[in-house]
């Protein structure tokens, strides 16, 4: 009976719904915008629409986050397109090769990938809502792609500290507590990381399933929604210079088309927008440039606002900005755009056809050749990407060397990867690979080098010709676990050998690296193999199934081997064999660190290295007996108020009875001086600054003589230095910055010497010449422990793939 009953209420509903739908403050029970929607709320409404409206609506969940809640994607159309979906997407595709017939527009809106810029969800409610009510028309040659929410678990943090946190009724001053976000904001995902600077990357677990679905779509238009300060007023298309020179003039051009659109709603109600400022296209990883590298028109729109604007605030012009005002603006510029779209879905498709048929760039190929984990670590990149590569063949290559920068041949073979720009994702293949990427204005926000041969540590060339290529067969790795060896012998030189030994180790399977060199078996073997010995195991049961199963798993091959005298080097019973500790790791959060790169060290630990690690607080850090650990971490930040005299002391006592502590960035910084560990910050003879003569518009230039936002540097590597197992003579790190400090006594591992020129990305004059001579990774003894400095950040939002073995080096390798 019920049941009937259900069915019948539903399908009166379905008949009728235009004139019953609900809309978004019906559903939640409150006035849109004078409360926030918990994440929960907005999928009930989203969940609703889908229910009464099927025939316009299809909701799907494409996956959870971090912390379980559901990311899910509206196809927002008319009855007829909606019906024939899958079509559509099918012939839409067909267009990167020239075949397509579709001639539908088809518009994606993400909102709210910053949690805390929290209008935007609010604003997808009302757009969908008015898609489906006022503005149907739009549908009828469009497909409309809502994401509610990019990024649910930073919302919810944000909204639910709002709630916790403000006044009844809300305040508009903007002292009051509502207005101030902790150490910790909601604008990060639950691991702190960006997910605006992830698209290309795919750290994450958002990016990861969302760009599945986004890659059996790639839009014709992609817009994001954010917001900025709270004093700003609203900024749209067309972008800020510098703009990657893979963007199109069609690109451009539509940019401009959709923000005179936008332009012509703001001008008849009086509000204030600026375009062309702030906002550029180059750095592949945000929201408006991968999808633009994609194909789509891809855009950043900023209402002022974010975590600091609550349901209300008094700017600084004194008007009060409401929660109601961001979504009306927001909501304004969503429906302009699919208008725009609407009406121009045939040249979108015949421009997105040309987008694909043009990719007649100056590099054919690259061809890659390095160890086998790192050409498999980038291959499962570009398998997210969908962007194909092949193997080499016994040939000689000749281009760009990313070595030697500059023209080199290289020897390839079959183990050689080789990745192609002719291809649809032929773009992005160029804007990843390339050497350097041209700058066609150095004043970004951003890194401005990003090549990933550089980023994975692989010997590359980048070829004007066509090279020799076959289809890629995946190389199996045999791990037999002979019963009864001696001991079984692997390399150490890719994270993948770091997850090895992490599990092991969590397993209690005893492991010995080799400090010294050896060979053995007819095979030689770098300092950092690792040796598993059965005398060091006998208490374990099951060990060899247990390694057997550990080392598949981690496309380890074992050598198995059954004596420990070695033909060269030191033998398995010398005191440069030495047992690997199973530290035991804290990691320090709160105020004076950074979250940003407190995520990614909490990250790099449960998602990458899969290894435990405690987390201490601030609040109660110094009341911490440190002597349960073994080794501490100091994300970067602004700790030398927080480090005072007593805290120092205690920390240094630490480390003379054996602790390691791993200082990172400005952690550096309060490490030095007096009542520090003797690290020395490298002076500079002299910055320019701005004289009282330099006119106003070219101050900030001048100022980006001092500056690196992000450029690659080739470094020189000791890798006898246990920092530096598995490197060669050199490394490419990613400076993000001008701290810089001299040469330790002893013990530099990785260090810049007087040519600092960057091979890669922009680098100030006057920088260049502070970072001669610098410190880049090192550590020093220090009693029965070690210091270990890390001036830049390996772990850098998760992506600088060869940079990770020192800091897993760090933990395990010095001792
Ligand atoms: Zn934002």
């Amino acid at each position: 009976m019920k049941k009937i009953f259900t069915l019948l209420v539903l399908s009166i509903a379905l008949s009728t719904y235009a004139q019953t739908l609900k809309s978004p403050s019906e559903f939640l029970g409150y006035e849109l915008g004078t409360e926030f929607s918990r994440h929960h709320e907005v999928v009930g409404y989203y969940k609703y629409l889908a229910l009464v409206a099927p025939e316009n609506v299809k909701l799907i969940t494409y996956g959870k986050t971090n912390e379980r809640r559901l990311l899910q994607l509206a196809y927002v159309s008319s009855a007829e397109n909606l019906a024939n979906l899958e079509e559509i997407r099918k012939e839409h595709l067909k267009n990167t090769t020239g075949t397509g017939t579709n001639d539908k527009a088809i518009v994606w809106l993400s909102y709210n990938v910053h949690g805390n810029e929290s209008v935007s969800t609010e604003a997808s409610m009302k757009t969908i809502y008015s898609l489906l009510t006022d503005k149907k028309e739009y549908l009828k040659n469009t497909i409309v792609i809502i994401d509610p929410c990019i990024n649910p678990d930073g919302r919810d943090w944000y909204v639910n500290w709002y709630n916790q946190n403000k006044n009844t009724p809300n305040q508009v001053d903007p002292n009051s507590v509502e207005h101030h976000e902790g150490w910790l904001s909601g604008r990060s995902n639950h691991y702190m990381f960006d997910l605006n600077r992830d698209w290309a990357w795919l750290t994450q677990v958002e990016s990861q399933q969302r760009l599945k679905i986004f890659n059996q779509w790639l839009p014709h238009v992609h817009v994001d929604f954010h917001e900025q300060g709270v004093d700003n007023p609203y900024y749209f298309a067309p972008a800020a210079e510098p703009y990657h020179e893979v963007i199109t003039d069609f690109q451009r051009e539509f940019q401009e088309t959709i923000g005179r659109n936008h332009a012509k709603y703001f001008d008849a109600k009086g509000w204030f927008y600026f375009t062309k400022e702030v906002f550029d296209l180059l750095y592949p990883s945000y929201g408006d440039t991968y999808p633009m590298y994609n194909g789509s028109i891809g855009m950043t729109y900023e209402q002022g606002g974010s975590g600091r604007a609550g349901l209300g605030i008094i700017t600084k012009n004194g008007d009060t900005l409401t929660l109601q005002d961001r979504i009306d603006h927001h909501f304004t510029t969503g429906l302009s755009t699919v208008e725009v779209a609407a009406s121009n879905a045939k040249r979108l498709n015949s421009e997105f056809k040309k987008f694909y048929q043009q990719k007649n760039f100056t590099y054919k190929d690259y061809v890659l050749n390095g160890d086998v984990d790192k050409i498999r670590a980038l291959s499962s990149l570009l398998n997210k990407h969908e962007i194909a590569y092949h193997q080499g063949t016994n040939s000689t290559v000749k281009g760009f060397g990313y070595q030697t920068n500059r023209q080199t041949s290289l020897k390839s073979n079959e183990n050689s990867l080789v990745v192609s720009t002719n291809q649809p994702k032929g773009t992005m293949v160029k804007v990843l690979f390339e050497p350097a990427a041209k700058l066609s204005d150095s004043l970004t926000y951003d890194i401005t080098a990003w090549s990933l041969p550089y980023a994975y540590g692989l010997d590359a060339v980048a070829s004007t010709n066509t090279v020799s290529k076959q289809n890629f067969m995946d190389q199996p790795i045999t791990t037999k676990v002979t019963s009864n060896a001696y001991a079984y012998v692997t390399d150490w030189n890719s994270m993948y050998d770091a997850r090895f030994l992490a599990e092991l180790l969590q397993n209690g399977i005893k492991i010995r690296a080799a400090h010294h060199s050896f060979t053995l078996n007819g095979k030689s073997f770098e300092r950092g193999s690792l040796i598993i010995t059965k005398t060091d195991n006998e208490q374990v049961a099951d060990m060899e199934a247990k390694l057997q199963e550990v080392a598949t798993k981690h496309f380890k091959s074992l050598e198995a081997v059954n004596t420990g005298f070695v033909d060269g080097g030191k033998d398995f019973g010398s005191s440069a064999v030495r047992m690997i500790k199973k530290p035991k790791v804290a990691v320090f959060n709160g105020k004076p660190s950074s979250t940003l790169q407190f995520g990614e060290v909490w990250h790099f630990f449960e998602q990458q290295l899969n290894y435990p690690v405690t987390i201490l607080n601030e609040a109660y850090f110094k009341n911490i007996d440190l002597d349960a650990y073994d080794v501490l971490i100091l994300p970067n930040g602004r700790y030398s108020s927080y480090l005072d005299d007593t805290t120092m002391a205690e920390l240094k006592d630490w480390v003379k009875a054996g602790g390691k502590l791993i200082a990172m960035g400005g952690a550096l910084k309060s490490l030095t001086g007096s009542n520090g560990f003797g690290l020395k910050t490298k002076e500079l003879e002299k910055e320019t600054e701005a004289t009282s003569l330099t006119p106003s518009h070219a101050i900030e230039r001048e100022r980006m003589k001092n500056a690196i936002t992000g450029a690659i540097f080739k470094t020189r590597i000791d890798n006898s230095n246990p920092l530096a197992y598995g490197y060669g003579n050199s490394y490419f790190t990613l400076k993000l910055g001008t701290d810089s400090y001299d040469y330790l006594k002893q013990g530099n591992a990785v260090y810049l010497e007087k040519d600092a020129t960057p091979v890669s990305g922009f680098a100030g004059t006057n920088a260049q010449k502070k970072l001669g001579n610098t410190l880049v990774f090192g550590n020093q003894n220090y009693g029965r422990g070690q210091v270990i400095y890390m001036v830049d950040n390996p772990l850098f939002r998760g992506f600088w793939e060869n940079g990770k073995l020192f800091f897993a080096n760090a933990l395990f390798m010095v001792d």
